[in-house]
């Protein structure tokens, strides 16, 4: 919507002279800019009343209650039936969400908890209710984990749903709500946000909600920019005042001065004409301009994240960073834990490979959990980290083992370990892994017929140097060139102070990666990089020219590095590599990489 646009809708739904601008902060968590007439979204608490009932009253307020546990339950059937028109990633969220409603308005401790309260506390029902929301929602705020404290926001969501049912204050509908308006809501349903439009809302708001809330991530599968956690919303929004939320941002601006809408305006189109090209792009195949196929896959630390690596692209997942399951927690995740997670990946990818990598604990990443296994060093990067870790107990190492095996029946899964430096490492995971299945197939659990392939990262010099003997264990290699470089170069990659002489053109990175690059191919066996370097269009030629065919990255890397892949010759590419290679000047070889490309990018 342009500016004049927007201050005619907002004249014509009656607001007064515009306020100074204001400018909030909150979580961005869907990204995008929206420029409209604020709808406000009645909120605030409910008026739920503590009533003490009379012993002859509590059958009746009981069947009251159960009443009302039927209306919420008609209600979701409804809404699930109408989430079939959503985008498919939308519609399986929600109606996951959806289901888990239902099941805690079936017997579940909410509602035998609300039933006992009426009886117990000769409470009206409503207040039972909220009694009970309080005291689960206290014991899931205890839990530490991010994802199951959000947990605790559907019970309280299922929990209002009651309570409106039993006062008979329904949910406003959204249909009414004219044509781009900005929602602005104290806190926001995820089935109302399953519901929006975004034909008709640009965009929404709200004071309340956390980044890994249902909310945001619907907000997010729907393509509505949404910034949640806004301090002091309420107090500055008015009805039909021009707000702009920037979702990528996650800044809201009430009332913006012209200069403001103008500035964002034509942030906005920029973004949309790159969402345009970069959905195009997405759609054709990642071939240099001489035939030459090329496979970019994605990393991820989350599952959530498969959503973005296959709206990106992405031809498989090239590195799973597993050690994220052990983080922001007290215990350790089990195999059953792991294995759903696994499996949820490799049947999200539909066919695509899915690379996992065991944990790489230890060193800038750690976990309490594993805190007794242990003795923090002065020198963690050189330390018990990684594979290390892992072959130092079989009791971290086997569960993983077994969660990825029993993944690997339903989809092509491949197993990936980190700082790999001896071969003797590779040596004694394979035969752990065999154990492992044996084990497996003795309880008379599905597995494939062949065990999946087991790769070595290499990412420590040593192992660069010795990639002929590693290869020799290996079914595959992907070059971490993140720890490669720190290792090489000897820098830390988290400390700011040294970052300026992080250089992935220095000539011993170069010779390492093509050292390696070598060593497999002499063997015919699959390499790729899965660092940093991956996901840098500037690196693309070069590593092509290097022989490798795959590079893995950050989701959102992919189209950048697809379309440079697109506008590039191998040939050419091959030889400006060799041409690097000979050089020793760190200068030099960051002038030739950087005029092939500016002679090769189109325009
Ligand atoms: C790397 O070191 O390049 C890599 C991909 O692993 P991580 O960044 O997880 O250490
Ligand atoms: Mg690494």
């Amino acid at each position: 919507m342009r500016t004049e646009e927007a201050t005619d809708i907002a004249k014509a739904a009656g607001a007064t002279e515009p306020a100074e601008e204001c400018r909030l902060a909150g979580l961005g968590v869907s990204p995008g800019i929206a420029i409209g007439p604020a709808y406000l979204v009645e909120g605030g608490d409910l008026p739920v009343h503590e009533i003490h009932i009379p012993e002859s009253e509590i059958e009746a307020e009981r069947a009251r209650f159960g009443e009302a546990v039927e209306v919420s339950l008609k209600q979701l059937r409804k809404l699930k039936a109408k989430t079939s028109g959503l985008p498919p990633s939308a519609a399986e969220e929600i109606g996951y969400l959806l289901d888990a409603h239902v099941a805690m308005l079936s017997n579940s401790r909410l509602v035998r908890g609300a039933g006992e309260r009426i009886g117990r506390q000769r409470l009206n029902a409503e207040r039972a209710v909220e009694l009970e929301i309080d005291e689960i929602a206290r014991s899931f705020a205890a839990m530490r984990d991010p994802y199951l404290s959000a947990r605790g926001e559907d019970v309280r969501v299922v929990g209002t749903r009651l309570i409106r049912n039993l006062i008979k204050k329904p949910y406003a509908a959204y249909s009414g709500v004219p044509q781009g308006s900005v929602i602005v809501a104290d806190e926001l349903t995820p089935a109302d946000t399953a519901l929006m439009d975004p034909q008709r809302i640009a965009g929404f708001a709200a004071q309340f909600g956390g980044a890994d809330s249902h909310t945001a991530i619907v907000a997010r599968a729907i393509g509505i920019p949404a910034v949640l956690a806004v301090p002091h919303l309420f107090e500055h929004a008015r009805a039909g005042a021009i707000v702009i939320v920037d979702g990528g941002e996650g800044t809201v601006v009430i009332d913006p001065t012209a200069e403001t809408v103008a500035h964002y305006e034509s942030r906005r189109d920029t973004l949309t004409r790159e969402r345009r090209y970069l959905n195009r792009l997405r759609r054709l195949p990642a071939v240099t301009r001489d035939g030459v196929e090329i496979t970019l896959e994605a990393n991820i630390e989350l599952p959530i994240e498969l959503d973005q690596a296959t709206a990106n692209g992405a031809m498989g997942l090239g590195l799973v960073r597993s050690e994220f399951l052990y983080m922001n927690r007290e215990d350790l995740p089990g195999e059953e834990e792991q294995y759903a997670v696994f499996s949820a990946l490799v049947r999200g990818m539909e066919g695509k490979p899915v690379t996992v990598r065991t944990f790489d604990l230890g060193g800038d990443k750690l976990a309490h959990s594993l805190a007794d296994h242990y003795i923090q060093s002065d020198n963690p990067a050189l330390g018990l980290r990684a594979i290390r870790l892992s072959l130092q107990d079989r009791r971290l190492l086997d569960p993983q083992l077994a969660a990825m095996l029993r993944a690997a029946a339903e989809g092509p899964l491949r197993i990936m370990l980190p700082m790999i430096t001896h071969a003797g490492e590779i040596r004694r995971v394979r035969e752990a892994m065999e154990q492992v299945a044996r084990r497996l197939r003795r309880r008379g659990v599905a597995l494939p017929k062949t065990l999946p392939p087991l790769g070595a990262m290499i990412e420590v010099p040593g192992a660069a140097l010795a990639a002929d003997a590693l290869a020799a264990e290996s079914d595959f290699f992907s070059i971490g060139t993140n720890d490669l470089i720190q290792y090489t170069l000897a820098i830390d990659r988290s400390d700011e102070q040294v970052a300026h002489l992080y250089n992935p053109l220095h000539p011993a990175i170069l010779r390492l990666i093509q050292f390696t690059v070598e060593a497999a191919l002499r063997r015919g066996m699959p390499v790729s990089v899965c660092g940093e370097m991956a996901g840098e269009p500037r690196y693309t030629a070069l590593l092509l020219g290097l022989g490798l065919r795959n590079l893995s990255m950050a989701p959102r890397s992919i189209p950048r590095v697809k379309q440079r892949v697109r506008s590039l010759d191998i040939v050419a590419a091959t030889r400006r590599a060799r041409a690097i290679m000979d050089q020793s000047d760190t200068g030099r070889i960051a002038a030739l990489v950087d005029d092939f490309n500016a002679v090769a990018l189109p325009g």
